[in-house]
């Protein structure tokens, strides 16, 4: 019997999570001999807009949940109604991306349904019999640790980048409706307001940047940071940090690449003073270039990076504002 997967399509900013399509496309090209289902939770205006982003990714059935109770992201609902699909519909394997929402989805729906979690994975397999290998790191990013859950749906959570997403032209999904049961979860939550932050230069989405500009302890300040997002910006990239230079206060834990960060998939990844450490690495391992600038020429990244400049990375990045300035 085949056997079904089912992926949780998140929608943010009337958007699709590029976690979601790269989740998706993992799961066409590797999970042989399964049907391939996505579920979409939203208000009827947004199912809209979405279902034509969504219609060419190979999927075999698109499950929709709609309700002017789910017009804007609500924990307690969102999980209440997928659990209620998952428990009706019942697929071999049940995936999210570990987004922020996912994060905060994934425990209460294993919660609810009973079932193990593995989470923030890195690698996803089939094995003969249909079961789910989960891969992610452990002991500190150390060591890889592959997972088969004991119950089902084998349930994980992928994390962000460490799939690639390609667009392909496929036949139409069946589309099919859910009737999800509302009584009384309308009034768990009471939403007042929502709130969003854009920084200035720090758009939400930089982590799907082509070219991104990071930066560590070897910068030495918060200034140099400054330069360093200059630079950024002059080179069309956006700007990222090692958690070395987070903890130290110099950039925002949302820009932190690596393990306990995002990972991230750019074609040109330009790293100024991070020393390289298997928790950072893990984070641009998909980075289809890596430029390391380093005082040290033994530094751990030197040796990864597809061009190593044992430089002052202060010197390089003033001279490269200079230039790019005129
Ligand atoms: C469980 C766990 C999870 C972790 N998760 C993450 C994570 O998600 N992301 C992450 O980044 N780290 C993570 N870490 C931390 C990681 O192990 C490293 O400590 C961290 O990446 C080091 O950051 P860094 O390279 O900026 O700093 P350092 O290791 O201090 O390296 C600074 C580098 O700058 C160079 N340098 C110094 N001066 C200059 C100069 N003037 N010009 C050029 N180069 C210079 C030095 O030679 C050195 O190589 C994690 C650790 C653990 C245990």
């Amino acid at each position: 019997m085949r056997n079904k997967a089912l992926v949780y399509v998140e929608i943010n900013d009337n958007r699709v999570e590029k976690v979601s399509k790269e989740i998706v496309a993992h799961v066409k090209k590797h999970f042989t001999d399964t049907e391939l289902c996505a579920v979409l939770v939203a208000d009827d205006q947004t199912i809209q807009t979405i279902i034509p982003d969504i219609k060419d990714l190979g999927l075999d059935k698109i499950y929709i949940i709609q309700n002017i109770l789910l017009k804007h992201y609500n924990v307690s609902v969102y999980s209440s109604v997928l659990s209620q699909l998952i428990s009706n519909i019942n697929p071999d394997v049940f995936l999210m991306g570990a987004t922020c929402d996912g994060r905060e989805l994934a425990p209460r729906i294993a919660s609810k349904l009973n079932i193990g979690l593995t989470a923030d994975c890195t690698d996803l397999q089939l094995d003969i019999d249909g079961n789910l290998l989960a891969t992610r790191p452990t002991y500190g990013g150390k060591m890889m640790a592959t997972i088969i859950s004991k119950t089902k749906p084998n349930f994980a959570t992928v994390r962000q980048g460490a799939f690639k997403f390609s667009q392909q032209q496929f036949l139409e999904p069946e589309i099919i409706f859910f009737d999800a049961d509302y009584c009384g979860l309308d009034n768990l939550i009471n939403q007042i307001e929502i709130l969003k932050t854009h920084k200035k230069g720090h758009v939400q989405d930089w982590a799907e940047a082509d070219i991104i500009v990071a930066g560590g302890a070897g910068l030495k300040s918060k200034d140099n940071f400054e330069l360093m997002y200059k630079l950024a910006e002059l080179i069309g990239g956006k700007p990222a940090a090692s958690r070395a230079a987070v903890e130290l206060g110099w950039a925002p834990q949302n820009l932190q690449v690596g393990q306990t960060g995002k990972s991230i998939s750019p074609k040109l990844y330009i790293a100024f003073g991070i020393s390289g450490a298997l928790q950072h690495m893990t984070g641009v391992s998909n980075a289809q270039k890596i430029i390391a600038v380093n005082i040290d020429k033994n530094a751990p990244i030197m040796s990864i990076a597809d061009i190593a400049i044992p430089a002052d990375a202060i010197e390089v990045i003033n001279a490269l504002i200079s230039k790019l300035s005129n």
